[in-house]
C-alpha cells in the first residue's frame, strides 16, 4: 500500500485535546494532520455542559483531578491555566462568561467552542481527514506509520488524543488504548466515571423522580471513600445528579475490585440529628392524629417521607396510637434515617451514560512536562486517554486543553530538533 502523506505531526483523534494539540503544533510551524474516525471532529464538545460547554474553571489544583497520580496534571496546568484557556478562546473570537468561576461561552452554546477550534485549524492549515479507519500504528526509525484502510500515513511525531471510552457514540470507543498498548504502554483499567449509581434500595420505586439537596457519602469496605453535596436525583434504578457523579469514580473502581460499596444520604445536612428528633417528637405531640408520613413531609419531600416511613416499624400509623416509648423510638429512627439513609451500590451505569473515563494510559510512563512517552521517542498523549479524570465543573475539558497544548508544543519541538 502506498504511503499517502508525510507530515511533521499526526494527531489521532479530533476531539477537544486533539484539536488543541494540532493548533499548538501548527502554531510552531509544523505540518499537522488530524485523523478522525467519525465523520466530523469535535462531536463530544457539542454535548458538553448540556450543550452549553463548561470549558474551564477558575478554581484549579490537583485536588480537582483524579487518577493514580493526580499531581501529574500540575506542570501542564502551570503552563496553561484557566486564564490561558479563556484568553485562547477570546483570541479565537469566543467570548466567555462565568458563574462562580465556571466558564462557558457567552452564547451558552457549545458549538461556539467547536467552531472557534475549527476556524483556527483552518487558519493554521491543519489538515483534517474524517471517516478514517486506522488499522495499526507502527514506530519506525524516523517516525510513525499509521496504517489506515485508505492507505498509510507517515508522521515524524504522533499524538494519541483518541479519548477514553465514555460516550462512545461521540467517537471515543477505547481504540486509543489498543494503539498505546501496541506501542508498549500499559493502561490502568478504564472504568465509567461521572456516572449514575445503581443501588439495591427497596425505596427506589417510591422515590423515583425526586430531586433534593443532600450530602452523599460513599463507603468502601465501611470506610469513607468520597463525599459531596448538592442536588441528588432519585431514580428507579438508583441515584444520579452532580454529587453522585462526583463520588462515582470511587464506586466504579471499588466495585471493579470486588469491594463492598455503600452510599449514605444526609437529607438534612444543615440540621443536627438531635434537633431533628426534638422537632419531630414535638410535632408528634402537638399533632397526635397526623400520620408520621405527613409529619415528616413538613421536613422532607413527601415521597422520601413515604419511603422512610416504610422502613420504620410503626411509622405507617399515627403517633396518637402509640405509647410514649413507641413514639420516641419511631421519632429517633426517622431522624436517624433522615441523616443516614443507607443502601448498597450494586453497579454504575455504563460508559454510554458516563461523562468521563477513570483510568487509561499509565501516567508513570509519560513525562508530565511534555506529555511525551518515556518509552517511545516522538509519541505524545493528550486528554482523556491518560489515567486522569477531572471532577464536574469544566475540569475534564481543561485537562484536554492543557495536556493538548503541552503535547502539541512538545511534538513540534521534537520535530524541529530532527
Ligand atoms: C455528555 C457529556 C458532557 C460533558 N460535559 C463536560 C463539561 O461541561 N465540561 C467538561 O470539562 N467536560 C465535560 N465532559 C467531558 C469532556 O467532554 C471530555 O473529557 C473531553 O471531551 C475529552 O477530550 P478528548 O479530546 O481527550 O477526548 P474526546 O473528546 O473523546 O475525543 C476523542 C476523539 O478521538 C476520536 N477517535 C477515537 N478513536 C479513534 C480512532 N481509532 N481513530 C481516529 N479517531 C479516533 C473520537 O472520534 C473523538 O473525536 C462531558 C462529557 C460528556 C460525555
Amino acid at each position: 500500500m502506498m504511503t499517502k502523506k508525510k507530515m511533521d505531526v499526526i494527531v489521532i483523534g479530533g476531539g477537544a485535546s486533539g484539536m488543541m494539540a494540532a493548533i499548538a503544533a501548527a502554531r510552531e510551524g509544523c505540518r499537522v494532520l488530524i485523523l478522525e474516525h467519525m465523520d466530523e471532529p469535535g462531536r463530544k464538545i457539542l454535548a458538553t455542559g448540556n450543550g452549553r460547554c463548561n470549558f474551564t474553571n477558575a478554581a484549579q489544583g490537583c485536588e480537582c483531578y483524579r487518577g493514580t497520580t493526580p499531581a501529574f496534571v500540575l506542570p501542564a496546568l502551570k503552563k496553561f491555566g484557566w486564564k490561558d484557556v479563556v484568553d485562547f478562546f477570546e483570541e479565537l473570537g469566543v467570548w466567555a462568561r462565568q458563574r462562580e468561576g465556571y466558564y462557558y461561552p457567552r452564547s451558552m452554546q457549545a458549538s461556539a467552542i467547536r467552531q472557534g477550534l475549527l476556524s483556527e485549524l483552518k487558519r493554521r492549515k491543519v489538515q483534517v481527514e474524517c471517516g478514517i479507519g486506522i488499522r495499526n500504528i507502527k514506530k519506525e526509525r524516523t517516525g510513525f506509520v499509521i496504517e489506515a484502510k485508505n492507505g498509510d500515513y507517515y508522521g515524524s511525531a504522533c499524538i494519541l488524543a483518541a479519548g477514553g471510552k465514555a460516550s462512545p457514540k461521540s467517537g471515543s470507543d477505547g481504540s486509543g488504548y489498543i494503539y498505546a498498548e501496541k506501542l508498549g504502554h500499559s493502561c490502568i483499567q478504564p472504568l465509567p466515571a461521572l456516572v449514575p449509581l445503581l443501588t439495591d434500595a427497596k425505596w427506589n420505586r417510591i422515590t423515583a423522580g425526586v430531586r433534593g439537596e443532600a450530602r452523599i457519602t460513599l463507603y468502601v469496605r465501611g470506610k469513607t471513600a468520597a463525599s459531596d453535596s448538592g442536588e441528588v436525583q432519585f431514580t428507579d434504578y438508583g441515584l444520579s445528579g452532580i454529587p453522585v457523579f462526583q463520588v462515582s469514580r470511587y464506586a466504579s473502581r471499588a466495585l471493579y475490585e470486588g469491594e463492598d460499596v455503600r452510599v449514605q444520604l444526609d437529607l438534612m445536612a444543615d440540621v443536627e440529628e438531635e434537633a431533628l428528633f426534638q422537632r419531630l417528637i414535638s410535632c408528634a405531640n402537638a399533632h397526635p392524629f397526623t400520620s408520621w408520613k405527613e409529619l415528616l413531609s413538613g421536613m422532607i419531600n413527601s415521597k422520601l417521607s413515604e419511603a422512610l416511613c416504610g422502613l420504620v416499624k410503626g411509622a405507617g400509623g399515627i403517633p396518637g396510637e402509640m405509647t410514649k416509648e413507641g413514639k420516641r423510638k419511631t421519632a429517633l429512627e426517622l431522624s436517624r434515617l433522615m441523616k443516614r439513609l443507607t443502601c448498597s451500590v450494586t453497579g454504575t451505569k455504563t460508559f454510554q451514560q458516563a461523562q468521563v473515563t477513570a483510568g487509561g494510559v499509565d501516567t508513570a510512563q509519560i513525562d508530565s512536562s511534555t506529555m511525551g512517552s518515556k518509552l517511545v521517542n516522538g509519541l505524545y498523549f493528550a486528554g482523556e486517554i491518560m489515567d486522569i479524570d477531572g471532577i464536574c465543573g469544566g475540569y475534564n475539558l481543561h485537562w484536554a486543553w492543557a495536556s493538548g497544548q503541552r503535547a502539541g508544543k512538545s511534538a513540534a519541538e521534537y520535530v524541529k530538533k530532527g
